[in-house]
């Protein structure tokens, strides 16, 4: 067993931990990373990129399918078929490239990569499990960035029939019905595509609404699509058991039914992974939702030892994790950095899909801000009507006697894209009069930002 010494060592290659070690061996600082499967994490390898794929592939299948049968276009196309293998090839292979990247941007920082389980003895040593032996690697500074996995539920342990996302996104073949247990992004991201390459879907969720962290008016064009897509949405159901036609479950009123499915995806969560590797030995403070807690540097109750990303709790989301892992890695650095951002982007990619950033209506008026909204529907912008996507808005949410914006919102499809915009404009303290007097490109999605700006001003154009 070879003894290593380094100056960073950061246990796990996701967004967070693999930013925070390319941009501190940027600054020179010597760096290990540690991680079991290629670098990239969930993100790159069984979450954002991949199901990105996914549903990017599942769209154009199922444009084609509407454009054999109901097009309004003009376009005709025999009906098509899927190679879901072939599908599935293509996104190992986009996966596999992005791995190259980021190895190269290892080899370019000067990090120097381990691929193997790593161990935590104690804050300031980790024990690394590799093809051809152990290594003990003795750090000044430690970064626990090991993210999070799929939650399972004890009455559906996967394996078999029961799925979680991972699966669901190397699947051979559509499943002929797929139950979906949780009406969360993850859920109905998967659930939307599998819908579009012709699985009969269904969505079961507890509670009283899909996407229930967002406000009735976002999500109603998702269940309208959702229903155009024939996919049934159970709400206030609980999923119960296996049973022999696929999955019972319980409505809130009723009494117990069967769900016949040849898969069940469970996607209730994602648990951080705290609980191993040696992590639950350390004397670490946790959040109360069993999350490490951290300060504005990332640092946690243990000195030396910093935390990023999804085990640091919501939101977890890659980007938060990049912001996470730059921070830390300027810390260790010796700079002055704190984590002092306003707002952080949210994105669903559903169809339609729905962007978020700040606070919404509801939760500005609950901190107290006398608040003013602006909204702009798509139906009356020229460029979603020539995109078939009419239906949505963009909302902008205002306290009323500065004009500052608090939150930015929007529901459409490919409306994913003005999220920069709205982070900017957050980020940046903007008032209503900055983002109405500003030219935006005409035709584009993004003048509904302006509009909705304009509508609080009360001086629409275009409604
Ligand atoms: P992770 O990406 O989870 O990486 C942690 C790494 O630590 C893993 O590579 C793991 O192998 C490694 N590790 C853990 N323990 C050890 C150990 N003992 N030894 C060695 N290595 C270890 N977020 C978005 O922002 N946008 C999206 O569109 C989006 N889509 C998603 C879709 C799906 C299906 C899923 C599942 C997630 C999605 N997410 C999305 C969430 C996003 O993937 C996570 O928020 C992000 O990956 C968290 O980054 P992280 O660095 O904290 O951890």
């Amino acid at each position: 067993m070879s003894v290593g010494k380094c100056s960073l060592l950061v246990l796990g290659a996701g967004p967070g931990g693999y930013v925070c070690a390319i941009r501190a061996g940027q600054m020179g600082i010597d760096t290990v990373i540690v991680d079991e499967m290629a670098p990239g994490g969930t993100c790159l390898n069984v979450g954002c990129i991949p199901s990105k794929a996914l549903i990017h592939a599942a769209n154009e299948f199922h444009k084609i399918t509407h454009a054999s049968d109901q097009s309004a276009l003009g376009i005709k196309a025999a009906a098509p078929t899927i190679d879901l293998g072939a599908t599935v090839g293509w996104k190992d292979a986009i996966v596999r490239r992005l791995n190259g990247g980021v190895e190269g941007l290892f080899k370019k920082a000067g990090v120097r990569h381990i691929r193997g389980r790593g161990e935590v003895l104690d804050g300031k040593t980790v024990r690394v499990f590799r093809d051809g032996g152990e290594e003990t690697i003795r750090t000044d500074a430690l970064v626990l960035a090991t993210g999070s996995a799929p939650a399972e539920l004890p009455f559906l342990p996967f394996g078999g029939k029961v799925i979680s996302s991972t699966e669901a996104l190397s699947l051979a073949e559509p499943p002929t019905a797929l139950a979906v247990v949780g009406g969360g992004y993850i859920g109905l991201e998967l659930g939307t595509a599998y819908a579009k390459l012709g699985s009969r879907v269904t969505v079961i969720e507890a509670e009283q609404r899909i996407l229930p962290q967002y406000d009735a008016a976002l999500t109603r064009p998702v269940e309208q699509s959702l229903e155009r897509l024939g996919v049934t949405v159970l709400t206030r159901t609980k999923a119960l058991e296996l049973s022999d036609k696929g999955l019972c479950v319980q409505h809130a009123d009723d009494g117990p039914s069967d769900i016949d499915a040849d898969r069940i995806l469970v996607t209730t969560g994602r648990t951080p992974r705290i609980r191993e590797a040696g992590i639950e030995g350390l004397a670490l403070t946790l959040t109360q939702d069993g999350f490490i807690a951290v300060d504005d540097r990332c640092a946690t109750s243990m000195r030396g030892v910093y935390a990023i990303g999804d085990i640091t709790g919501d939101p977890m989301l890659a980007h938060k994790a990049m912001a996470q892992g730059e921070l830390v890695a300027e810390v260790v650095a010796g700079r002055r950095s704190r984590w002092d951002r306003t707002c952080i982007p949210a994105v669903c990619f559903t169809d339609p899909e729905i962007v978020t950033c700040g606070l919404l209506p509801d939760e500005a008026a609950k901190q107290g801000f006398d608040v003013s909204v602006g909204q702009f529907p798509l139906a009356a912008s020229g460029r979603a009507m020539t995109m078939e996507a009419a239906s949505g808005f963009v909302r902008a949410v205002a306290e009323r006697c500065t004009g500052r914006i608090l939150g930015l919102q929007a529901v459409g499809r490919d409306i994913s894209e003005l999220s920069t915009a709205f982070a900017i404009a957050i980020e940046m303290g903007a008032v209503v009069d900055d983002i109405a007097g500003v030219i935006h490109a005409h035709p584009t999605l993004g003048e509904g930002l302006q509009e909705a700006c304009f509508a609080i001003g009360g001086k629409t154009i275009h409604v």
